[in-house]
């Protein structure tokens, strides 16, 4: 019985019958299997008050009312003027406008002199009750009732609320229940509800308060994701290091210096030559390493890791560094080949799009390869190593746990250098990393030359005006939008609406974006190498692995919606080639005061560790706070700004019972498989119950 109701959880959305609607539109939207459709939270209830009485009417609020339709009013000659229907509700006259052109529809749908319940937020025009586009909503639902409450989630164009909680609520009424994992937790919040009455009390909410993140059902479920995340790291942890490491007899400090004198073409930093050391004393000891190499962008963290890299392959063993984009794996295999071309070592790249894979796998096999740089690609089932021992992986917020540890199982003792490209703050480094091992680069190799400025979206022809003038000189500019394209007509700040714009202005530029292939996007960045475009307007993709030396300027369109270490990040684009860097920050006019505190930070420092901390110190004014940019994965529920709490509890029990009950073997332990599947830690899970 236990295992089939967790088995209901992790079944296809597919399986329930009759099977929904839309199938495939949901599943594009929200996942393939029932958890992820119970877990898709809602973003807000409107709740509509039913009103009976004039009394009841409010203005700029949801109403549903029974109105009498009077009269059709359409103005054929001026198409702007919208179609306008006059009603009485209790005497009031209420006007509904419509500004769609289907008035054969609207004629029948509201036939003159019927009653007809219409829902919709009331507005008053020029001393007159209006609503804009009402709903017309079914006598039975509203009957007896005061008000109506409607969960919303997260739409697409041919997909709304309605049919996503429909298939939600049908799932929660199957809904089985699960024994409970949790037990600490109850101590310090003795009301929480079960994992089922959450799920349900969150898709059918009493008030909005219980949508809050603070309320019973989402602290709930965010202690359970966050709990489920500590879980697979400490498993991670355990397994890494209570198990013995390969065997490294090398001095390493000779190795160091054989790099430094004949490979190296600068010296290096301080802080570089000390995580050196840190990380291959930490490599050579017996036990395994589980290391994050924390530094800013452009400290140099690749030849640290690529001295490690070496150390490891001289002792007689495989490395793989893995990238998340195919652009910075090239980039890291160009970069090896300048240093390694005089050294007897075979090093290959293998990305999805290589043609040589078949060989590349064999080699890897038989131990050829000694170095392996890709993508995802390398985590792929028939990718083997003959003796691999370290796994590095850039900009590891890119990848989750399980890929980790996927890449990690394709070796026997393997030991794992985690980069990030963005500094994390001291207080989350706890939350989202757990206490994992840590060596810093501080001071970058040059410093960096970058004036930033934050301009009112009101002044963007002063801009443009700018950006000729550079342009005129040789430059080149980035423009970073934070979408490619939305429904929202009002907001310009997206890739197809302002490449519309400047590309008027601009004649050579292009817009760069996720939605276009490799090879796309590789002909656009080599155009602007070259200088046939000077102007790629585009969203974050070219936050990585982009290095064009003479690129030195960079917009960020609507600022303020990205976060300040991403916008750290990307100014690190420009500025590379010894010229001074531009970074123009612009924000829309309607900005609040405490946004605009927040962008002013990066104007005021160029050191990314001082961004980050400050970023965390602000947030506040609303402002939401991803813990993605900073290396966790993407959570649903728990938010770091309500629940960092909770994540310490988290971080504590999960310590606590990986260390009394390591591969979940006890009754408590086997509750806990359940909830690591429901979170999709299922490498995880596999870790320990493969033992
Ligand atoms: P990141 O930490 O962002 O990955 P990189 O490793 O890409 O930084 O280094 C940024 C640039 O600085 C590279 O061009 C690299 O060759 C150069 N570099 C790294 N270390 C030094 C050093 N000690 N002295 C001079 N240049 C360096
Ligand atoms: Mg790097």
């Amino acid at each position: 019985m236990q295992n089939s109701s967790i088995d209901f959880f992790l079944q296809n959305i597919k399986k329930i019958q009759p099977p929904p609607k839309k199938l495939t539109l949901l599943e594009k939207h929200m996942g393939s299997l029932i958890i992820d459709f119970l877990m898709f939270k809602p973003s807000k209830l409107i709740s509509a008050r039913i009103c009976k009485k004039i009394e009841d009417l409010e203005e700029n609020n949801e109403v549903i009312l029974e109105i009498t339709i009077l009269r059709h009013y359409q103005n054929y000659f001026n198409k702007k003027i919208p179609y306008k229907i006059t009603s009485k509700f209790e005497g009031t006259n209420i006007s509904l406008i419509f500004f769609s052109k289907f008035t054969a529809y609207l004629s029948k749908i509201f036939p003159i002199n019927d009653k007809v319940f219409i829902k919709g937020k009331l507005e008053n025009y020029k001393n007159n009750y209006q609503i804009l586009h009402p709903q017309i909503v079914k006598k039975e639902v509203v009957l007896n009732k005061n008000y109506l409450h409607q969960v919303i989630y997260k739409q697409q164009k041919k997909l709304n609320s309605e049919e996503i909680h429909s298939v939600i609520l049908r799932l929660c009424s199957i809904l089985p229940e699960l024994e409970e994992w949790n037990t600490n937790i109850f101590k310090y919040h003795k009301k929480l509800p079960s994992f089922k009455e959450s799920i349900l009390r969150m898709h059918c909410p009493n008030n909005d308060k219980d949508l809050s993140p603070n309320s019973p059902c989402l602290t709930r479920l965010a202690y359970d994701e966050i709990f489920a995340y500590q879980l697979s790291l400490a498993i991670l942890r355990y397994h890494l290091n209570t198990l013995n490491s390969n065997y490294f007899n090398f001095n390493y400090i000779k190795i160091i210096n054989y790099i430094k004198q004949n490979l190296l073409p600068f010296q290096l930093t301080q802080d570089q030559e000390k995580c050196v050391t840190e990380i291959l004393e930490d490599i050579k000891s017996d036990k395994r390493t589980l290391r994050l190499l924390h530094g800013d962008v452009g400290s140099g963290k690749t030849i640290v890791a690529m001295i490690v890299a070496y150390y490891v392959i001289k002792s007689g063993y495989q490395v793989a560094l893995l990238t998340p984009t195919e652009l910075l794996a090239t980039q890291h295999y160009n970069f090896f080949s300048d240093l390694f071309n005089k050294e007897e070592i075979n090093f290959d790249l293998l990305l999805a799009s290589s043609l040589n894979k078949k060989k590349i796998k064999q080699d890897l096999f038989t131990g050829q390869i000694k170095l392996i740089i890709g993508t995802h690609a390398l985590l792929q089932k028939d990718v083997k190593f003959k003796n691999l021992s370290l796994v590095i992986i850039d900009e590891q917020h890119r990848f989750g746990v399980e890929q980790r540890i996927s890449i990690r199982n394709k070796g026997k003792k393997v030991d794992m250098l985690l980069l990030t490209a963005t500094p994390i703050p001291r207080t989350m480094m706890l939350t989202i990393l757990g206490d994992i091992a840590v060596s810093t680069i501080k001071e970058k190799p040059f410093k960096s030359n970058i004036e930033t400025i934050l301009k009112n979206e009101d002044n963007l022809e002063q801009v443009i005006t700018f950006l000729n003038k550079k342009m005129l000189s040789g430059q080149k500019v980035f423009w970073v939008c934070p979408k490619i394209e939305e429904e929202d007509s009002e907001n310009n700040s997206n890739v197809e609406k302002r490449f519309d714009y400047l590309n008027k202005r601009f004649k050579k530029s292009a817009r760069l974006h996720g939605k276009m292939n490799s090879k796309q996007k590789i002909n656009v960045l080599n155009s602007f190498r070259t200088g046939k475009i000077n102007l790629i307007v585009s969203t974050v993709v070219i936050e990585v692995g982009i290095d064009v030396p003479d690129a030195n300027i960079i917009v960020i369109d609507n600022s303020n919606t990205f976060g300040l270490a991403q916008i750290h990040q990307l100014r690190g684009r420009v500025g590379r080639g010894g010229d001074k860097g531009i970074c123009i920050l612009l924000y829309k006019k309607n900005l609040s005061e405490s946004a605009l505190k927040r962008l002013l930070i990066l104007k005021k420092t160029l050191n990314g560790f001082e961004v980050a901390e400050k970023d965390l110190e602000i947030r506040g004014g609303g402002q939401i706070m991803g813990t993605k940019q900073y290396g966790a994965e993407d959570f649903k529920f728990f938010d770091y700004q309500h629940h960092t709490r909770l994540a310490v509890l988290a971080i504590k029990e999960a310590k606590n019972i990986i260390q009394k009950d390591p591969y979940l073997n006890k009754p408590q332990g086997k509750k806990l498989l359940h909830l690591l599947k429901l979170f999709r830690k299922k490498d995880a899970a596999d870790l320990i119950s493969a033992g």
